[in-house]
């Protein structure tokens, strides 16, 4: 069972199922969300999620047409991803997972637009956009 929570503990969810999908994003909407060089994500099937907190204590921000982000109304942590055009995943800001020792990063997206200042040593595949 995957479980996440947000920085002040109020929001929370778990997944049943593994994590996949898992990637550094260096797009310009997550690096601004993240407030970092770049965001890592992975996707859950949404027919395992289930949000362990009142709905209501989150925060949709729609980033474009078909993506909504989801985050704490408390602490402002960037909870999960949906796109409407992508039915069989929800993704989960890997950052704030609480069991997260299996998770293995598989590549970067979006790397025509990463930050200059951050230069990537690790050896994963790279994709200019995504794969
Ligand atoms: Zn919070």
């Amino acid at each position: 069972m995957i479980k996440g929570s947000c920085a002040c503990g109020l929001c929370g969810y778990e997944a049943e199922g593994e994590l996949f999908d898992v990637l550094h994003c260096h797009c310009a909407c997550f690096r601004k969300l993240s407030s970092s060089a770049f965001s890592t994500y992975g996707a859950v099937s949404p027919s395992g999620f289930s949000w362990l907190c009142d709905p209501g204590n989150l925060i949709e921000y729609q980033s474009s047409k078909s993506v909504s982000r989801f985050f704490c109304n408390t602490c402002g942590s960037l909870l999960t991803s949906i796109d409407k055009d992508v039915k069989n995943a929800i993704y989960l800001s890997v950052g704030l997972l609480d069991n997260d020792t299996e998770v293995r990063v598989e590549y970067h997206q979006f790397v025509s637009s990463k930050a200059s200042w951050y230069e990537i040593t690790d050896g994963l595949p790279q994709y200019e956009l995504s794969p």
